[in-house]
């Protein structure tokens, strides 16, 4: 389908909303993202800076530990040396219980002379010579003797059969080194500080290692290192960054680094001691090292993603808000909501839209049910409505590519199509048609339903037509096919034309017309159908030309009653009817009582009762004789309105009758509302039920029943022949008027014919 400018802008204003949602999507992602990496930085540097003190921490717990193994050693070293004990015979035995009270695995005692008494721990003490001990032990007792606190590398002992440390300090007397006192202990205690504390909380572990990256103790918490002998190895160091980082330790003494292992993320230090080449590697996992920056980067990237999450779906709400708010209002401008097709307004913009592309190559179509009023009176307005809705499905049945219609008042629907041959059209039209009243039982009851089409092709116009003068084409050509009581399709034409063109001289001619007194009355007798008799006239306007043509009513009525011209013309014609009755009463002739045709706009003008009570007076006719023919269009709209104007009209002493009841707008209802004199049938009854038509037959009696019970006296229009006569005096109408009685006459004619003789 065709796209319009509202629609477009509708579009417009959602690629607005979805840009800048977007926009604001993508902002939040950078901010996230920017977020998330600074929280990671100041994760890491948090790691990195728990990482030092830990190590630190580990450091100085080894350092307490030496420290507290050499003041033992010292106190013990103070007193060999002061109470001069080594030379009693029983050393050997104070030495191996002085061991027993305290840590140590083996406490040895060497003079200068290298004569050494070592005391192991559930051995016997032996006595030896500092040739007869491991290297380790010996390089510790030779810088004792030097003067020189030592402590010796990890080994495994001898004597002990474990692994072990061995510290040596010197004996002085009298502030001369008399010997050197050495003593070893399971390096077990090392391992014990690093896994004290459940070291750094179970986020990671401390190990110690050389210069070369060798391990000398693992921590038990150390759960990535058990099979590897080497920290310069992965998942520490990638293959071939690893001599590249050990050479780098090597000249530094200290080396951070990070690397992921098991999907989480470590970071490492390795820093050496300040002992022989003894290093702390510790490594911790940096989620678990920062726990709270961790949980916060997990929450802010959860509430981040809650947020965008919040926004995709405000996005499709949005969007899915604007979209059905802009298909409701659409709906609401563009189509008719009770058969769900475009209305006149969508349908004039499709046309005007379409005729920019294709040209006036095209043709509108306007199709119409018979007396549709009737179908809502008699079957219901849901059954009506049901009517409508099979009709613009028959009609979207048969609509082809290009071509679309409109549903606009009541019973009146359009078409556009580019199809211009006039057989074609009246063939397909002639076909949905058909097709409609044929299958509309059900809907219809038993009740004949009757379409009309007005069609116009637009290319046929002389001149390029606007598509005002086209649809005006349509509506002329459909108010001569509802003439027609049968399906049919009246095309624009030749004559029509020649109607359009008369149109155009009756509005510019009108006044000059009026004032030349080219407007005669006509009048034509109504027989009152008890006594066979004329009983009264109605006044029906003619226009005789100049030059003798006599135009008929139904070429300027309806254009006067656009142009508001009418209502000079109706006071006019009241003026020549009360007139003539003057002349009549002077020549001393009992006057007919005579109807006068009143325009809508005359009726609702203000001083509508005051000009024709004026007229009245003026002529001094009994108000009495006129009757104000009004139409049932009138009465539609405002009932009490229209009562209240009759009700005055009725006090003056006017009457009124209702003109072409059944015609268009019939309504049983407002019969019953409206408080008339008279009831004029619409000689459309009298045609159809003459035709045998039984249904229009019982409507008409049904009709006449209620004006009686309301005590209105009926009229029929249309009489043409006996049997219309014979018939509606069957259903006990009062009055009958056609042309079987007489044709309009003029008004001389009308004297000669009925008031000579009286
Ligand atoms: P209307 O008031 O319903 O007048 C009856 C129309 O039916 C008249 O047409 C009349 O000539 C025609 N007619 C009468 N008997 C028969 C018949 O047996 N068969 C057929 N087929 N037609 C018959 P007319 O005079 O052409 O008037 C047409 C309409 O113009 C009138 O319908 C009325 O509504 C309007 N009209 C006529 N004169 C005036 C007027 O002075 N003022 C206003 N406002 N409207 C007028
Ligand atoms: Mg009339
Ligand atoms: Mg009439």
């Amino acid at each position: 389908m065709y796209r319009s400018v509202k629609e477009e802008r509708m579009e417009k204003q959602l690629k607005g909303i979805v840009r800048t949602v977007i926009w604001a999507g993508v902002l939040l992602l950078v901010g996230s993202v920017l977020f998330a990496m600074i929280l990671s930085d100041a994760t890491d540097r948090a790691a990195a800076y728990q990482l030092h003190a830990r190590t630190e921490e580990y450091s100085s717990r080894l350092y307490e530990q030496i420290d507290s193994d050499y003041q033992i050693m010292d106190t013990f070293a103070s007193i060999i040396g002061s109470s001069g004990i080594t030379d009693r015979e029983d050393f050997p035995e104070l030495l191996d219980q002085a061991n027993y009270e305290n840590d140590f695995l083996t406490m040895t005692y060497m003079d200068v002379s290298g004569d050494l008494v070592a005391a192991v721990l559930d051995q016997e003490v032996t006595q030896n010579n500092i040739q007869g001990i491991q290297e380790e032990a010996r390089a510790v007792l030779q810088e004792a003797i030097e003067g020189r606190r030592g402590i010796s590398r990890f080994f495994r002992g001898d004597l002990t059969k474990e692994d072990i440390i061995v510290y040596g300090t010197p004996v002085y007397q009298e502030e001369r080194v008399v010997g050197a006192l050495a003593a070893s202990g399971r390096i077990d205690i090392f391992r014990e500080i690093l896994e004290e504390g459940a070291a750094l909380e179970g986020s990671g572990f401390v190990d110690m290692i050389d210069m070369d990256g060798n391990y000398m103790t693992r921590s038990g918490n150390d759960n990535i290192s058990a099979e590897l002998t080497n920290v310069f190895s992965a998942p520490y160091f990638a293959e071939d960054e690893a001599a590249e980082r050990k050479a780098e330790f090597q000249e530094k003494g200290r080396l951070e680094f990070s690397f992921r292992y098991g999907g989480e993320k470590y970071r490492g230090l390795i820093e050496a001691v300040g002992i022989h080449d003894w290093c702390l590697f510790s490594v911790l996992n940096t989620r678990m090292g920062s726990r709270e920056i961790y949980v916060m980067n997990r929450a802010a990237g959860v509430l981040f993603g809650v947020i965008f999450l919040l926004m995709l779906g405000l996005l499709a709400y949005g969007c899915r808000l604007v979209w059905r708010n802009g298909k409701r209002l659409q709906r609401i401008a563009y189509y008719d909501p009770l058969t769900g097709a475009y209305n006149m307004l969508r349908f004039r913009q499709l046309v005007e839209e379409s005729i920019g592309r294709n040209g006036s190559h095209y043709s509108l179509i306007a199709l119409n049910v018979h007396q549709f009023k009737f179908i809502n009176e008699i079957y219901g307005r849901e059954q009506g409505d049901r009517l409508l809705r099979f009709i613009k499905e028959q009609i979207r049945e048969r609509t082809k590519p290009g071509e679309f219609f409109c549903r606009e008042t009541a019973d009146i629907f359009y078409l556009y199509t580019t199809e211009t041959d006039r057989d074609v059209l009246e063939k397909r039209l002639t076909e949905l048609m058909d097709g409609i009243t044929g299958k509309a039982a059900g809907i219809r009851g038993d009740y004949q339903l009757l379409m009309c089409c007005g069609a116009a092709i637009a290319s046929e116009g002389e001149t390029a037509q606007t598509l005002d003068e086209t649809m005006t084409h349509v509506m002329l050509a459909l108010t001569r096919a509802k003439d027609v009581h049968q399906n049919n399709v009246w095309f624009f034409d030749r004559e029509l034309h020649r109607s359009e063109i008369m149109g155009n001289y009756v509005e510019a001619h009108m006044h000059q017309a009026l004032e030349e007194r080219e407007f005669q009355l006509y009048l034509q007798p109504k027989v009152d159908l008890a006594s066979q008799k004329v009983a009264a006239a109605e006044a029906l306007v003619r226009w005789i030309r100049p030059d003798g043509l006599m135009i008929y009513p139904d070429q300027f009525i309806p254009l006067f009653e656009a142009n508001g011209f009418c209502v000079q013309l109706d006071m006019y014609m009241v003026d020549a009817v009360c007139r003539k009755l003057r002349e009549w009463m002077d020549q001393g002739l009992e006057p007919f009582p005579i109807s006068v045709n009143q325009s809508k706009r005359a009726f609702y003008e203000t001083d509508y009762l005051a000009r024709l009570t004026e007229i009245a007076e003026k002529y001094q006719v009994p108000p009495e004789l006129i009757t104000l023919e009004i139409l049932e269009g009138f009465t539609f709209e405002n009932v009490d309105e229209v009562n209240r104007k009759i009700e005055e009209l009725q006090k003056k002493g006017f009457r009124v009758s209702l003109d072409d009841f059944g015609s268009e707008y019939s309504s049983m209802n407002t019969l019953g509302k409206i408080r008339i004199n008279e009831l004029k049938l619409d000689r459309w009854f009298l045609k159809d039920a003459a035709k045998g038509k039984e249904n229009v037959r019982v409507i008409m009696e049904q009709v006449i029943q209620l004006a009686h019970k309301l005590n209105i006296s009926t009229v029929v229009e249309g009489v043409e022949t006996l049997q219309d006569h014979d018939l509606i005096r069957k259903l006990h109408c009062d009055f009958g008027q056609g042309y079987y009685y007489r044709r309009p006459i003029s008004e001389e004619e009308f004297y000669d014919i009925y008031l000579k003789e009286k």
